[in-house]
């Protein structure tokens, strides 16, 4: 059972690819929920209004002792923003899950290219790169040694910038594959937590 973390964001999405790759999943909004799922994904949205809905649902400790006893989680885009133990370019007030070890820059590929479309091969995923699809989306610029790089942007003037990461059970990409209806990626997560089970 694959929570959604359904405070704000793209949440239906995400259940939709779940379920597709023959999971069950619900969203989760309050700690009783989180309790009774075995993973949990937090969508793309907003990280500053996730950020403060976290505490008004009282869902900032029991999310951070769960990822610290190793509940898996992927989280895209902002979703990658809460995973972070770091955010620059940040409002002075978020706070994250303190996830995995390294640090974002929020809203990172600039004004000028807000949305954009781009190449990425991703790490223990065969096939095709995806075709990803970034909305004012964070790229990673320090990883610490418990933490691997999946991707990084294939091509166009962000070349290089590193957009998928996992360290251990937490997952993290800069983009949105459940916008796409690429499921490899929620496959890949969907597995990781069968392997735990
Ligand atoms: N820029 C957003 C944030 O700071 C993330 C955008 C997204 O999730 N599509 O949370």
């Amino acid at each position: 059972m694959i929570g959604v973390l359904a405070l704000q964001g793209d949440v239906r999405e995400h259940l939709r690819s779940l379920t597709s790759c023959g999971a069950q999943a619900r969203p989760v909004r309050r700690p009783a929920e989180l309790a009774a799922v075995d993973a949990l994904v937090i969508p793309g949205g907003e990280s500053t209004t996730m950020s403060k809905l976290a505490d008004i649902f009282e869902m900032r400790e029991p999310i951070t002792e769960r990822i610290a006893a190793g509940m898996p989680v992927y989280g895209s885009c902002a979703g990658m923003i809460m995973l972070a133990t770091e955010v620059l370019d940040g409002r002075p007030d978020q706070r994250g899950f303190d996830g995995i070890d390294m640090t974002v820059r929020r809203n990172a590929f600039g004004r000028q290219v807000d949305s954009f479309e781009a190449p990425v091969r991703l790490a223990g995923v065969p096939g095709e790169p995806f075709h990803a699809v970034f909305i004012r989306a964070p790229w990673v610029e320090r990883v610490g040694d418990g933490v691997e790089v999946l991707g990084r942007v294939g091509a166009g003037p962000a070349a290089d910038r590193v957009v998928a990461v996992r360290q251990g059970n937490l997952l993290a990409t800069s983009f949105h594959p459940e916008l796409t209806g690429d499921l490899r990626l929620h496959r890949y997560f969907v597995d990781l937590v069968r392997d735990r089970g």
